[in-house]
Order: C-alpha cells, then sequence, then structure tokens
C-alpha cells in the first residue's frame, strides 16, 4: 500500500515559520482540478486509490524532543505492514525521525538527499533538532549506509569539513550533472528539499538560493533512480508562494514520487 502522511511541523525553523501549512496546501492541488492526477509514467495517482491520505500527524507537545518521538513514532506504525510512505513536511527537521523510522525497518539503507543546503550543521543556534542538522543527526546513529547530497550551493567550511568526517557524496550544484544516478543502491529513501530548486522555478521557500535545479531536472532524478521504499518533500512555505506555484510544484512531485513506489 502507498501511504501520504502530512507533518505540519515548522518549530525548528531557523529563520521564517511556514511550512508547518505545507501538507494542506498540497493536497489542495489534487482537490481543486486545475491539474489531473496522473503521473507522467501514466499511473493515475488519486487519493483513495492509487494511495491512502492517512492525514496529519496531531503533537500533543511541541517541544522538539517530544517532537520527534513522536513522528518516529507514527512513522513506524506506517511502514510497520510494509507499506511505501511519503511524508509532506514541515520543515527539514521532521526528516531525521522519518528516515530513522526507515532505518530501522530496511537494513542497508541508503539516501539521496536533495537540497540547496547540506544540513549538516553539528549545533545549528543550540537546538540540535534545527533544520540545519538533521543529517548531522541521522549519520551519528550509524543507521545510514550511506548519504548521497545533490543540489548543494552553500557549504561553508565547517559543513564541508561535516560533510568529509560522515563520508557523504556530494554533488554540488556546481558540478551537477546526472551520473550520480548510476551509482546509488537500494533500498534507496529521497528527502527532497523544495529549495534545491532554482527560486525561479519554486519560489515559495523560506530560503531563496539562486542557482538551482530546475523542476524539470528534478523530474528526469525522480523517474530514473532506482525504486524507493520511502520518501519526503519538505520545506515547502505557503506563506512566500505566488498564487499557489510552489504548491503545484510539490503536487507534481508527489505524484511522480508515488509513481516510483
Ligand atoms: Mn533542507
Ligand atoms: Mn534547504
Amino acid at each position: 500500500m502507498i501511504k501520504l502522511l502530512g507533518i505540519p511541523f515548522d518549530g525548528n525553523s531557523s529563520y521564517l515559520h511556514g511550512p508547518g501549512q505545507a501538507p494542506g496546501r498540497i493536497r489542495q492541488m489534487e482537490a481543486e482540478g486545475s491539474a489531473n492526477t496522473f503521473a507522467e509514467n501514466g499511473q493515475d495517482i488519486r487519493s483513495g486509490v492509487a494511495y491512502q491520505d492517512r492525514g496529519n500527524i496531531v503533537f500533543e507537545d511541541l517541544s522538539p524532543a517530544a517532537v520527534y518521538q513522536t513522528i518516529k513514532r507514527n512513522v513506524r506504525e506506517e511502514i510497520a505492514d510494509g507499506s511505501k510512505l511519503l511524508c509532506l513536511g514541515g520543515d527539514h527537521s521532521v526528516s531525521f525521525p522519518i528516515i530513522e523510522a526507515h532505518a530501522e525497518k530496511y537494513q542497508p539503507l541508503h539516501v539521496l538527499h536533495i537540497d540547496a543546503h547540506p544540513d549538516l550543521y553539528e549545533n545549528f543556534e543550540g537546538n540540535l533538532y534545527s533544520h540545519a542538522s538533521p543529517f548531522a543527526r541521522l549519520m551519528e546513529t550509524g543507521k545510514i549506509a550511506s548519504l548521497t547530497q545533490v543540489g548543494i550551493r552553500t557549504f561553508n567550511t565547517h559543513q564541508r569539513e561535516q560533510a568529509k568526517r560522515y563520508g557523504v557524496k556530494v554533488i554540488e550544484m556546481k558540478d551537477f550533472n546526472f551520473d550520480f544516478i548510476a551509482g546509488l543502491q537500494t533500498p534507496l529513501y529521497l528527502s527532497f528539499d523544495i529549495d534545491a530548486l532554482d527560486p525561479a522555478c519554486a519560489p515559495g521557500v523560506s530560503h531563496h538560493e539562486p542557482g538551482g535545479l530546475s523542476t524539470r531536472q528534478v523530474l528526469h532524478i525522480i523517474q530514473s533512480i532506482p525504486n524507493l521504499i520511502g520518501a519526503d518533500i519538505v520545506e515547502y512555505n505557503p506563506v512566500r508562494d505566488v498564487n499557489n506555484m510552489t504548491a503545484m510544484v510539490g503536487y507534481k512531485l508527489m505524484k511522480e514520487v508515488m509513481g516510483r513506489f
């Protein structure tokens, strides 16, 4: 079974809030009917038919440590029966518990992370759960067999050292081509930060980082990588969006990812 789960949490964002509203806005793109429900491979990705919408996680305790536990428990339950899960964030901090839950079910787990930012800070502004640190936390667990980062264009000295320390394979945006796809191993999990896209393609993000991927390049990656066991799409910020343009990008990616499950 394919499932969709919304994680409406942006409390670990360092700069702006808004991604907490993303799951509802992306779902709205299917409900409004401006686009049809087909992925480009011909599959009809319709709610209640191709996938089961499990709604949004409800948080009772919004402290970062409690949120981490709540997300991990919910994801563990959703994938226990072998279902493939697409999570809609939320800020990127949600990916730490999501991917850790997958790594406890699938071993060895390989992760493809597409983002403008490496999100590898050892400690960002005193919050270990910050959306700037999920991949540092994940690599510390020792549960990830390989991490490949694509689209990165914001390395500072600290994060470059962190990438080296954790053996991360990085395809920086300045060197981008599609050759990395041939080297990806399975089972594969995809974590997609919308700000990997050029701001011209996706203005509805908290951190505009020029010089990014085109929507078509991302679609090519999704359509070419090995079959996925799980994925998340994070950091869409409806507050910064223009006429739901980026919501529609999120919806398009959602259909294409589910078409690869
Ligand atoms: Mn990110
Ligand atoms: Mn980012």
